[in-house]
């Protein structure tokens, strides 16, 4: 399993402000931008390069071009933030989607949609999802784009808690899991402690919707769902 937790200030600092729950809609979606940017920097640090000639107004020379072809699939729909700073990062990069939703009481991946062609038309994909929170939907998401033929695939995450790295790193040790912080654990309801909140919610505005009241669940499937990850992958 290879974790990568960056140490760069920058993603410390701007981490911090993200978390803060003063910070509106408008600069959060700032920050996951930023953040995005920088995570996605470390993450296709070792991405191949083929030399290929060309000539600048001086002389010829070799210089490096990308070798795969990228893919970005983002993690609806708090991953949906992620795809316009990548984008900026790799203009040439496709942008897959597949439709889990988190069933609510099950916390487990329920695929609603998925329209991937036959065959991989990308060798690297990478999962942006700004909460690695169960890992469910990401090992779901890895598991359709091996079948699909994806040579090699990263997850990218703001944030990550040690529950959805244990069950990421478990189905997929293969998967390189690029994360800006590791915080404490899941709470019963499936949220990052001390986390952000929800991520989709921070970004949209959606304030509204029965699961993000403050009062809202535990209900008793979740909570079991979450004991079982935290014994699984108790340190
Ligand atoms: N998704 C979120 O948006 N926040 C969490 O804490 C966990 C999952």
């Amino acid at each position: 399993m290879t974790l990568h937790r960056s140490n760069h200030p920058l993603v410390a600092h701007k981490l911090g402000i993200l978390r803060d729950q003063t910070t509106e809609p408008k600069k959060f979606r700032e920050l996951v931008r930023e953040l995005t940017w920088l995570l996605g920097y470390e993450a296709m640090a070792n991405l191949t390069t083929r030399p290929e000639r060309i000539e600048t107004p001086l002389e010829p020379m070799t210089v490096a071009r990308l070798e795969p072809r990228v893919g970005l699939i983002p993690i609806l729909r708090a991953g949906l933030g992620m795809v316009d700073a990548m984008l900026e990062l790799l203009p040439s990069a496709e942008v897959w989607h597949i439709g889990l939703y988190r069933d609510e009481r099950t916390l487990k991946p329920v695929e609603y949609y998925n329209k991937l062609p036959d065959a991989a038309t990308v060798q690297v994909c990478l999962i942006l999802d700004p909460m690695l929170a169960t890992g469910g939907s990401s090992a779901a998401t890895v598991d359709i784009l091996k079948q699909w033929g994806a040579a090699r695939i990263k997850q990218v995450s703001l944030i990550a808690a040690p529950e959805g790295v244990g069950t990421l790193s478990t189905a997929h040790p293969d998967v390189d899991i690029h994360v800006g912080d590791l915080d404490s654990h899941l709470n019963e309801r499936g949220y990052i402690v001390p986390g952000l909140g929800d991520a989709g919610d921070r970004q949209f505005g959606t304030f509204a919707g029965p699961a993000s009241e403050p009062g809202h669940g535990p209900d008793d499937q979740t909570a079991e769902v979450v004991r079982r990850l935290q014994r699984d992958h108790a340190p």
